[in-house]
């Protein structure tokens, strides 16, 4: 499935946050969306969900959502939002207890999805004994299992160090490589976008508007930490980016 955005403009009472947004995000790939912090990331990415609605424009859903795809739209946010009362296993399963599904069938779901997020042997743990990378595993498996046609990732490795964030990037680009997926991915950091994007959408500062999109050819798996050709388009990102991100900071320290 693809998610079309026309028009769209959004204002909080006079606080204009989005401004003529058009944006396709095309079936089986990672779209990133970089722009400095207030620019209106998260808005965006919640009216793609449904979440809200814009004052005008629309997001419209193109085509038919994978087979066996339980709910279209799912989320992955930087704190996880996972239920610390409930396993590993509980957590990835208590998605599909709203679903008419065979429990040996549920089972079978969650188990699949555990061993591609490498947690078949923490299923039983809670997510308190957890790291946050593993944390954060859990949350892509609760994501996956219910066969999303979009996820929509809220900067998902923000609240992660910089290691664990290099592991979860691997994660992701090994999950996306064997099974391609539909994303859009929040991030303010370029390395991310640049690691895991096809496609690469630099907002202003707010009111948020699209200044540019680059393509990314470069196979998924090809990408490796400290590439020259990353290296130089996280350049070229951070040029486009780097006027609006000070006039960002400077509205903050000033406003
Ligand atoms: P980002 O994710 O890019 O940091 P957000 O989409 O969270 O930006 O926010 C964009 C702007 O809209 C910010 O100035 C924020 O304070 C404001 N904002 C976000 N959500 C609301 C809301 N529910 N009510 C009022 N203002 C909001
Ligand atoms: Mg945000």
């Amino acid at each position: 499935m693809e998610l079309q955005l026309r028009g769209i403009n959004h204002s909080y009472a006079d606080r204009e946050v989005l401004r003529g947004i058009d944006l396709d995000i095309p079936d089986g790939q990672i779209v990133c969306i970089v722009g400095p912090s207030g620019c209106g990331k998260s808005t965006l990415l919640r009216m793609m969900g449904g979440l809200e609605q814009p004052d005008q424009g629309q997001v419209i859903q193109q085509g038919a959502a994978p087979v066996g795809c339980l709910n279209p739209l799912t989320y992955i946010f930087q704190d996880f939002a996972l239920l610390p009362w409930r396993t590993v296993a509980g957590n990835v399963s208590l998605v599909l207890e709203d679903h008419p599904i065979a429990q040996a069938d549920a089972r079978a779901m969650v188990a699949d999805v555990l061993a591609r997020t490498r947690l078949t042997d923490f299923a039983d743990a809670l997510p308190r004994q957890l790291s946050g990378g593993m944390k954060q595993r859990v949350a892509i498996a609760r994501a996956l299992v219910v066969k999303p046609a979009v996820m929509l990732m809220d900067e998902p490795l923000s609240a992660l160090d910089s290691q664990t964030r290099e592991l979860l990037m691997e994660d992701l680009v090994n999950l996306w490589t064997t099974a391609p997926f539909t994303a859009v991915y929040v991030t303010h950091n370029l390395a991310e976008a640049v690691r895991l994007g096809h496609r690469i959408v630099v907002l202003s500062r707010r009111p948020g508007q699209i200044r540019e999109i680059v393509e990314l050819d470069k196979p998924l798996a090809d990408r490796t930490h400290g590439d020259r050709d990353l290296d130089a388009q996280q350049a070229h990102l951070w040029d486009a980016m780097r006027a609006e991100a000070a006039a960002a900071d400077a509205e903050l320290v000033g406003g």
